[in-house]
């Protein structure tokens, strides 16, 4: 080693950087220790360095910073001789272990005897400061892009004086010309709607002191145009030694838009859509309010009304829905207009709607703002070319009653609602404790006739119909009993009501029907008559309404083997004029089928005479009222003999029902009525004992 390499050894132990030499007649090259670690070849610079050093070199440059590399080497060498001396700067990568280094290079072309005879140079690792350069260009391309993608504005505030920078954004996007700022925090304080100012500069003061790490805040400010703007408003103070804020900047950002949306999603959630009014959610809302100040020791006492239009579908259904619509947002309207300030308006399905009405004196009070929205709401109506009177019936519930749930105020005004429905429409009806009871015992029912029907508690009674000429037995009723574990024999009237409202009436009739018929069966097959028996089952509305009843009917048919001429069913008169035409075709089909038909409870159900021949019926069965009214002496035998008569004329049998003394039965021969059914005659019965009476006395019913 000469003095030369001496020298670089110093050198690069002061300088921290690694020196090459290339000596380009021989095709060596001399690597320093400090160069050969950077590369992470073996440090021992004894070790003799081979022609294909430079080579070695190139191999660990990055493909992409080689060639230049080699061009500016290239030049270097080819160098004029006039411009000796330059030096060559270029920063390029070498792979080092795993990964790229920057290398910065500097060489410069060294000369013997005026011939270019070795490159020499240094190279320093500067990958950290390309990082930083990096990390640096990044940060300001995002900082750039923030500012110009999220259309923030940008401030800088001195907690100190007051004193406020902000981009041009910030101001313009309060419609301010940058005139307008005096260069303090007033331009951006001032405006803040005052409501909001104490959220603001608490959200401030927490971040100055320390207690939060950033601001993050939603306030509202007054644009120039008079308006006002949400905005979003995120900063960060910069602190001194001491730990005190000294100066924060931050962004701002116009949040209207994505506020009035969230708004607009909040109020959705809370109204109906149509008639913008609070919706359920919102009115359990308010009676849980108005709970919680009565709890407190509020004063006056407050009501809920329940308001259900009167037979709004079968509106709806004629008119059709756009028509419909348009009339509840008229009653809406009314209703809107009717509303005192303090009491919400709510509407909770197609044609129900409430009002809290808050503080009232006491019931009355209640009732006379219910029959003034029920008056508003009956006011006649012009749809197109309809006239309307729509009627609705309206529940009340007091707060007197002390409720602790909203729910349960709301169950109650519906349950006086239902009351008024059930009592005849366009009415109103105020909660009481009974109705709570009828209300719960009626739930109880419910369930336990579910139970009933799972676990075959009903039973089925029979009460022979009696032909009068011959005072024989022509046939039967068959008449339904619940066999309560707990209430014992239930009669009819205590639960196919019940029945017939929650459905449960149409697999318990299928059953009726079925076991009756299989009973009459078995009678038929014991006391063959050259007139067979026949078998009456009741059917209810709902389940002569039900599209499966004629195939009902026909399985039955096949089921029992009794012929379908011996089979009745009993239909109310008050069910046939509730729909007089489907049910006219349901009963055509069903006689077509040679199954007979009787109009039950004939004289309660105000049917009309231009009617009554239009239905395809075997028998009228004349009501108990009026027969038994005959021993009364109230006038009623004409009625009797009437409808006997009328019966006659359409070719009818009449029957008369209830017949409980022997006068009644003779009036009733006399008038030729055909049949009777009666205490007289026999009281419904459990089949054995049917059965004994038919074996016991032949058919011919002992007469008391
Ligand atoms: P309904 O069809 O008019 O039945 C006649 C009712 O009069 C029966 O009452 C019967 O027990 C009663 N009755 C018979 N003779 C006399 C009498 O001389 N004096 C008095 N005071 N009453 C007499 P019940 O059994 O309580 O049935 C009541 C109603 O329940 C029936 O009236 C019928 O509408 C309905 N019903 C009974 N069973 C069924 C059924 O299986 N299905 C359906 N849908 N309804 C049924
Ligand atoms: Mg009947
Ligand atoms: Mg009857």
């Amino acid at each position: 080693m000469d003095g030369t390499s001496d020298r670089y050894r110093w050198t690069e132990t002061v300088s921290a950087e690694g020196m090459w030499d290339w000596d380009l007649r021989a095709g060596t090259m001399f690597l320093s220790t400090r160069f050969r670690q950077t590369l992470g070849l073996a440090s021992d610079i004894s070790a003799p360095s081979g022609p294909s050093c430079p080579e070695e070199w190139f191999a660990r440059v990055h493909p992409d910073d080689a060639p230049w590399l080699r061009a500016a080497l290239d030049g270097l060498r080819a160098e004029p001789q006039a411009s000796s001396g330059r030096a060559m700067l270029i920063e390029h990568r070498v792979r080092c272990g795993d990964g790229w280094r920057w290398l910065s290079c500097r060489g410069m072309l060294v000369r013997e005897s005026g011939r270019p005879a070795r490159l020499v140079g240094c190279v320093a690792d500067v990958t950290e400061r390309r990082a930083a350069e990096e990390a640096l260009r990044l940060a300001e391309e995002r900082q750039a892009l923030l500012a110009a993608g999220a259309n923030d504005g940008l401030w800088g505030w001195s907690p100190q004086n007051g004193d406020l920078i902000c981009s041009p954004r910030w101001t313009a996007m309060l419609g301010l010309s940058e005139a307008e700022h005096d260069g303090t925090a007033r331009v951006w304080f001032d405006r803040v709607l005052p409501a909001d100012l104490p959220g603001l500069t608490a959200a401030i003061d927490l971040h100055l002191s320390g207690e939060r790490e950033h601001l993050q805040h939603e306030f509202r400010m007054l644009h120039a145009d008079g308006t006002e703007r949400w905005l979003l408003v995120r900063g960060i103070a910069q602190r001194g030694g001491d730990g005190q804020a000294v100066w924060m900047a931050g962004s701002m950002t116009d949040i209207t838009a994505a506020k009035r949306a969230e708004q607009q999603l909040l109020f959705d959630s809370f109204h109906d859509g149509m008639t913008r009014l609070p919706n359920r959610t919102l009115l359990l809302d308010r009676i849980g309010q108005a709970l919680d100040r009565d709890r407190r020791g509020g004063a006056t006492s407050f009501a809920l009304l329940l308001i259900d239009l009167d037979r709004f579908k079968s509106i709806n259904d004629a008119l059709g829905s756009s028509l419909g619509d348009r009339l509840l947002t008229m009653i809406a309207d009314r209703l809107i207009g009717l509303r005192r300030i303090g009491d919400t308006l709510a509407r909770l399905s197609a044609d129900e709607f409430a009002v809290l009405l808050d503080d009232i004196g006491d019931v009355t009070d209640a009732v006379e703002a219910a029959q003034e929205l029920s008056q508003a709401i009956a006011k006649p109506l012009a749809l197109d070319t309809h006239q309307l009177v729509v009627t609705a019936s309206v529940g009340v519930a007091l707060s007197a009653t002390g409720y602790e749930q909203a729910e349960d105020m709301l169950r109650d005004a519906t349950l006086a609602m239902h009351r008024a429905k059930s009592g005849g429409r366009a009415r109103i009806e105020v909660f009481d404790g009974d109705l709570r009871r009828a209300a719960l015992t009626l739930m109880r029912t419910e369930a336990d006739l579910r139970t009933a029907v799972e676990q075959e508690q009903l039973c089925l009674f029979y009460q022979p119909i009696i032909a009068l000429e011959s005072g024989r037995i022509a046939g039967f009723e068959a008449l339904m009993r619940w066999n309560h574990p707990e209430r014992g024999l239930v009669p009819p009237g205590e639960f196919i009501p019940l029945a017939e409202e929650c459905g449960l009436i149409v697999p318990m009739g299928r059953w009726a029907l079925r076991t009756a018929a299989r009973q009459l069966r078995v009678w038929q097959a014991r006391f063959p008559r050259s007139e067979p028996f026949f078998m009456s089952v009741n059917v209810s509305a709902r389940q002569f309404r039900d599209d499966d009843l004629v195939r009902l009917v026909e399985e039955v048919l096949a089921d029992s083997g009794v012929p379908p001429s011996s089979l009745k069913l009993e239909i109310t008169e008050s069910m046939l004029m509730q729909d007089p035409d489907t049910c006219r075709r349901r009963m055509q089909t069903i006689r077509d089928m040679d199954v007979r038909l009787s109009i039950d409870d004939f004289g309660t159900g105000y049917s009309s005479l231009s009617y009554l021949h239009k239905f395809p019926a075997d028998a009228l069965k004349i009501d108990r009222s009026f027969v038994q009214a005959l021993s009364s002496r109230e006038g009623n035998a004409a009625i009797v003999q009437v409808v006997a008569t009328l019966a006659q004329i359409l070719g009818m049998d009449a029957v008369a029902e209830g017949v409980e003394t022997e006068a009644e039965a003779e009036f009733l021969r006399d008038i030729r009525c055909r049949y009777a059914q009666g205490f007289l005659f026999a009281r419904p019965a459990p089949a054995a004992t049917i059965e004994a009476l038919l074996v016991n006395a032949g058919g011919l019913v002992p007469v008391a």
